[in-house]
């Protein structure tokens, strides 16, 4: 199995029920909903899974227990296989609204015709960039507390950041690890007060404040890092098993503006309960999206991708209906 989709070749101009732009957890459940309601369906997307690239083992998805990340890349690949699902690795640069039938521009294979897309364009998690942090993805550097956590029993784990992932991040890590390091670069916090609170009254959990990370080092999965504290200039060397990134994402705000797409205050795709944007016939799913905010799972952008399917089929027969 390949964590490359099976490809295939669309006419440039063709026209579909509907596109779904992106290839993380959001789109694949969208293609498979889509799919099984036999909608004409091509899906566009740039990186096969996502930010499940970024992933080691997940251990979150009800019914696939302690799965590598690329095998569970590779599972949702063979389901929209089997039902035929085209996709496309390209990326979109523009979407023209000609009376709610949508012409989706890609970068190199031309463009499509749709009567309805699904946006499910995720969001680009912010990065220490700090020499490690690459090397050491999936190796003990995770960006995701919450799923990550049980994998650090009885280690020693940083937790980065200043804001609710971070401070929850830790609060979860600290049931978990034997001792919680968080390391965040002022001495106030973008967190809930009741966060930090919480997290202040942990035993194991040291407040590392007005502080960044440097380096990540270790061999095969980490073991250390540096860190240094930006009033006085002091480097400390700290050893860890593991470095939670919990440092925000920056949502796809410029994309969703730019194709008049509403967006929160966050920047977000504005959806409702049926992840309807507000445009009549586009639709949205996962991280790039206004809907549950500060809980971000595969579990959760699946379901996503399913609702916003669904809306899409209803809007799709209903549109049917008034011809
Ligand atoms: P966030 O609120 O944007 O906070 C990011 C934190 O990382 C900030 O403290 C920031 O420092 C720090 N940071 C940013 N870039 C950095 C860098 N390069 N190096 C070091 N530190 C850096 O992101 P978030 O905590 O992921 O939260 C995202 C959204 O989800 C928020 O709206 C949050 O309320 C929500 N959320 C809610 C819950 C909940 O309600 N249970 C849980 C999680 C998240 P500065 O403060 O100095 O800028």
């Amino acid at each position: 199995m390949s964590l490359l989709p099976k490809t295939a070749s669309v006419k440039p101009g063709e026209k579909f029920d509907v596109i779904i732009i992106g290839l993380g957890p959001a789109a694949y459940g969208a293609a498979l909903y889509t799919a099984r309601y036999m909608m004409k369906t091509l899906v566009i997307g740039e990186t096969p899974g996502g930010q499940l690239t970024e992933a080691g083992i997940v251990d979150d998805y009800l019914g696939l227990i302690e799965i590598q990340a690329s095998d569970m890349i590779k599972i949702f690949n063979k389901h929209i296989e089997k039902y035929n699902v085209p996709v496309i690795l390209d990326s979109v640069e523009k979407i023209e609204n000609n009376n709610n039938e949508f012409i989706v521009k890609t970068k190199r294979k031309g463009e499509f015709k749709a009567d309805s897309v699904i946006l499910a364009i995720g969001v680009k998690r912010r990065k220490l960039n700090v020499p490690g942090e690459q090397e050491f993805t999936g190796k003990g550097v995770s960006y995701c507390s919450v799923c990550d956590a049980p994998l650090f029993k009885n280690r020693i784990v940083a937790v980065v950041g200043g804001g609710d992932s971070a401070l929850e991040g830790a609060e979860i890590l600290s049931s978990y690890a034997t001792k919680v390091y968080l390391i965040h670069r002022r001495d106030s916090f973008r967190a809930q007060p009741i966060y930090v609170e919480t997290v202040k009254k942990k035993p194991n959990v040291e407040f590392i404040l007005n502080s960044v990370v440097k380096e990540i080092r270790g061999d095969k999965i980490v073991k250390q890092i540096v860190v240094q504290n930006l009033k006085t200039g002091e480097i400390k060397e700290l050893n860890v098993n593991g470095v939670f990134v919990e440092i925000g994402f920056d949502p796809p705000t410029d994309f969703a503006r730019n194709n008049g797409i509403e967006t929160d205050e966050n920047g977000y795709i504005k959806v409702d309960e049926w992840m309807r944007t507000n445009v009549s016939g586009i639709f949205a799913a996962g991280d790039c999206t206004s809907m549950w905010l500060g809980f971000r799972q595969v579990i959760t952008a699946v379901a996503q991708g399913s609702v916003a399917a669904t809306a899409a089929y209803r809007y799709l027969m209903e549109k049917k209906g008034k011809k």
